[in-house]
């Protein structure tokens, strides 16, 4: 996994990567705009920042009074310490249902544990009902972002593939029309599936209850027409009280989409009489998140996808430029804990500007946790390249004679060296870049003439 490689794929149709850009930033400033109109805002995020902190340092009493208040509730409550684990749960729900079709919605928890080909081979036919997670179900992809799972592809793009399996008329982009065929195609899949499968957005200790959030209502009519209900959430998505939900609906909407609320905000607290209704609590990784204290916090994430709106490196790189389930900088603060030398890459996917630690709702310093990673990274890394060029820059800026030697030598040298050593495949700063116009003098012998100037 190399992002800078991934990145020069994406950027090779210069006119999508242009597009991909201005469609993010549109969404940003449809968040600055909505949140505008709450004069509270910063106090909010504030408070969402303190809840979590809290929740998070006390996890284990949290999610063991979820477990004892959702199993009072009748709400089946299962444990995943892993991946493989959280599948092989659903695929035995499965084997007693007798159930060969399952209507999913959206739900990052089950595209990092990777259900759908698990499910594949065992013969079960899942749907994915969110209109983007559906589309991008269609061609094999993963999401390229956790909120707008398919924003890397056109009107046209989609126009072309329902032509192919939904067999709506060729060149057709009308959005309405799109999403009526998507629509009554999947209709039919709701009505076929015996079990629902849904993420989880918050959890409430205190209630036993927890809460789906989606603007297509794909969530609410999965569930409502099976027979079972299983709700897959990371172990972080957990909240004390329901009072603090209000918190979080607000910022969650705003940051994501730059809507006032979300158009679907669903309770589940128990089972519906005759059915059933499951929750899978997954660690597979957050407790050792936890315990690393300068990340921890990374685990307060609500995957709104702000961050990703705003980073210029997402934008001009796109999602699939960084090889991991959640993308962009909460990505690449999440996935070197994962793997590190997987994606050693990652962390230094970002310009530092500090733009995603701005607008996240709760408050993650997510630039800084990417400078801490690039350290670690750099330590695990021993000496490199870059390491050795920084002590020689080191030994250089120290020292003023050293400083003035090497910049006669510079100025001397650049004039008469062939461009080849600049511009050569092996020296990546030379790609896309030129050197600026060499000064004839240094900046002190130029000041020591022009001080005295009016
Ligand atoms: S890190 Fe913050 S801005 Fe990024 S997805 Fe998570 S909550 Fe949203």
């Amino acid at each position: 996994m190399n992002h800078p490689e991934n990145a020069t794929v994406f950027l090779k149709d210069v006119a999508r990567a242009k597009w991909h850009d201005e469609t993010l930033w549109i969404v940003r400033e449809k968040r600055d705009a909505t949140i505008h109109q709450i004069p509270e805002w910063e106090e909010l995020r504030e408070l969402a920042s303190q809840i979590k902190d809290h929740t998070l340092s006390k996890l284990d009493f949290y999610l063991e009074e979820l477990e004892k208040n959702a199993t009072a509730n009748g709400i089946k409550v299962h444990w995943a310490e892993n991946a493989a684990e959280h599948n092989q749960i659903i695929g035995k729900i499965l084997e007693e249902k007798n159930c060969k079709d399952v209507v999913k919605s959206k739900s990052i928890l089950t595209e990092e544990c990777h259900l759908n080909p698990f499910l594949e081979e065992q013969g079960i036919d899942v749907v994915d009902t969110d209109l983007g997670e559906r589309i991008i179900q269609f061609l094999k992809q993963p999401p390229s972002h956790i909120v707008m799972p398919a924003i890397h592809l056109k009107k046209s793009d989609i126009s072309a593939i329902f032509h192919e399996r939904l067999h709506t008329e060729k060149g057709n982009i009308d959005p309405v029309y799109l999403t009526h065929a998507a629509r009554l195609h999947l209709r039919e899949k709701f009505l076929q599936a015996k079990v629902a499968i849904t993420g989880v957005n918050f959890a409430v200790a205190e209630t036993g209850e927890f809460v789906i959030c989606t603007n297509e209502g794909n969530a609410d009519m999965g569930v409502h027409l099976a027979d079972t209900h299983i709700a897959c959430m990371g172990i972080e998505k957990l909240i004390p009280r329901r009072k603090d939900l209000g918190v979080f609906l607000r910022l969650l909407a705003r940051s994501a989409t730059g809507q006032s609320i979300t158009n679907y905000n669903s309770h589940f607290r128990s089972p519906s009489p005759g059915k059933e209704l499951h929750l899978i609590l997954v660690n597979n990784g957050r407790t050792k998140q936890l315990g690393r204290e300068k990340f921890r916090n990374s685990l307060k994430c609500i995957r709104c996808g702000a961050c990703m709106n705003t980073c210029p490196i997402y934008r001009r790189s796109g999602g699939f430029s960084y090889g991991s389930t959640v993308p962009g900088p909460i990505g690449s603060i999440l996935s070197p804990g994962i793997d590190l030398k997987k994606y050693s890459t990652l962390p230094f996917a970002s310009t530092l500007c500090g733009s995603c630690s701005d607008v996240c709702p709760v408050k993650i310093n997510i630039h800084e946790q990417l400078y801490e990673w690039r350290q670690e990274i750099t330590k695990a890394q021993g000496s490199s390249l870059k390491g050795l060029s920084m002590k020689l820059a080191d030994g250089i800026f120290t020292s003023p004679l050293a400083y003035k030697i090497s910049g006669q030598l510079m100025r001397a040298s650049l004039k008469t060296l062939p461009d080849s050593i600049i511009y050569n495949p092996l020296n990546v700063w030379g790609k896309g870049r030129n050197l600026p116009e060499l000064p004839t003098e240094s900046f002190k012998d130029w000041y020591k003439k022009n001080r005295n100037r009016a």
